[in-house]
């Protein structure tokens, strides 16, 4: 017999939110019991809902394991209800760009993790080649900047070079996307304006066309990463309509934050592309809710203390966000009118879609029993120092949210930041291998 999981709110895949109960055996979901069953643990009104699903994190070890770690990172992830992540190539040293990179990260990160994790590949000039084993080593598919990474040893690609890379391999491909041709040099300057304006959202759509150009002319599936800017959004639109395999994804910065509120030398705020105006913002929800942008993720991206330090020019470019996702998505999501369904098929189902995880991101029988409780109308002050990230360093300090994750349970076992790591390391199954052909 399995241990049956009860709540009056159960986020169901078909978008529903009702009473049921969710029976749990071997860590696996074995069947939802709609109604009021008997059951071993009653959460009341609580949400039960998948963990989320985070495709967007960079974890940084090994190499730079002083800005973040698998350890911190994981418990950090598990205490903001995400139960699976998926590691970006970039700022770990070695990058991912081969299967012996892989080898090391995979190394690395064993036995550390608390939420199952899983790896993305990295597509750079000069590695077209490497990248079929590095596939077929297991990672969900490849990033590519097509503007300066932030980091030497992870260069951009042409978009000819990102062709190259797409035809070498029948595989996802990520695509960070800022048109260097019209990026500025941003100015040695305390005042946030400065810098919003040296990457405008011209870039941004001017690189998506660039990436969806690429996609349609080799068969690609392409996913791009981050939308910051509106316009952009509806280049993904335009592209989905003539027939190009693309989705696109938004991050809880672009979604929660104004670039007029960004206070003068607040570099905890400073990522790339850049945070923009109210007015781009209420488009990106509206890019959301109409289903152009598929997925919400955190780019969690952080670094040292010092390296943030400076003015817009110099710091170092990323939010780490990893731990506030939900909440912050919630409060904002709630306040527009949107439900608990809507978030966690951007946050969990959606996700999971992306990379293959059928049995991740959603309540359904034969999924993984990754769950969350959550209290939807619990709100809290955000304090640096409750953070599990290596470094309390966000632009959210002060903010108040609502949405209390309460329980967690990763494959049927309730779990905690403080108890021993249980998570998994993921690689991409064989299922996706045939939908990616
Ligand atoms: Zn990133």
């Amino acid at each position: 017999m399995g241990r049956v999981i009860r709540s009056s709110r159960v986020v169901l895949p078909d978008g529903s939110v009702g009473p049921a109960g969710v029976e749990v055996r071997d860590g696996r979901i074995t069947a939802v019991l709609p109604g009021r069953p008997a059951a071993d643990v009653d959460l009341g009104d609580l949400v039960l809902m998948p963990g989320l699903v985070d495709t967007h994190v960079h974890v940084n070890e090994p190499g730079r394991t002083e800005w973040e770690g698998f350890a911190t990172a994981t418990r950090a992830a598990l205490a903001g209800g995400v139960t699976t992540i998926v590691d970006m190539p970039l700022n770990s040293l070695p990058p991912t760009v081969s299967a012996a990179a892989l080898a090391v990260k995979r190394a690395a990160a064993a036995g550390q993790c608390h939420v199952d994790v899983g790896f993305w590949g990295g597509a750079i000039p000069g590695n077209a080649g490497d990248l079929p084993e590095l596939h077929a080593a297991g990672v969900f598919g490849f990033k590519a900047f097509l503007a300066d990474s932030g980091v030497p040893e992870f260069p951009p690609v042409t978009p000819a070079e990102l062709r190259l890379a797409m035809g070498a391999v029948s595989a996802l491909f990520l695509v960070h996307a800022e048109d260097p041709d019209r990026l500025g040099a941003a100015p040695a300057s305390l005042v946030y304006a400065d810098f919003e304006r040296s990457r405008p959202g011209a870039a941004e759509c001017s690189a998506v066309g660039a990436a969806l150009d690429a996609a349609e002319a080799t068969g690609s599936r392409v996913h791009v990463l981050h939308i910051s800017d509106a316009d952009a959004a509806a280049v993904v639109a335009a592209g989905r309509a003539r027939g190009v395999r693309v989705t696109a994804e938004t991050c809880p910065h672009y979604l929660t934050l104004d670039a007029a509120e960004v206070p003068d030398g607040a570099t905890e705020f400073k990522c790339c592309p850049p945070i923009r105006g109210a007015a781009n913002r209420d488009r990106l929800w509206a890019a959301l809710a109409d289903g152009t942008l598929d997925i919400v993720v955190s780019d969690h991206s952080p670094s040292t203390p010092a390296l943030k330090q400076g003015d817009f020019a110099g710091a170092w470019g990323g939010i780490a966000s990893l731990q506030l996702g939900l909440p912050l998505v919630w409060t904002a999501a709630a306040a527009r009118g949107f439900d608990v369904a809507d978030v966690v098929r951007w946050m969990a189902t959606g996700p999971a879609d992306l990379v293959g995880l059928r049995h991740k991101g959603r309540i359904a029988v034969g999924a993984d029993a990754d769950l969350v409780a959550f209290d939807p109308d619990a709100s809290f002050t955000v304090a640096p120092d409750g953070l599990h990230h290596r470094h309390p360093v966000t632009p959210y300090a002060g903010r108040r949210l609502t949405g209390v994750v309460r329980r967690v349970w990763l494959r049927g076992v309730k779990v905690t930041p403080g108890d021993p790591p249980r998570g998994r390391l993921l690689a991409r199954s064989a299922d996706l291998l045939e939908e990616a052909r």
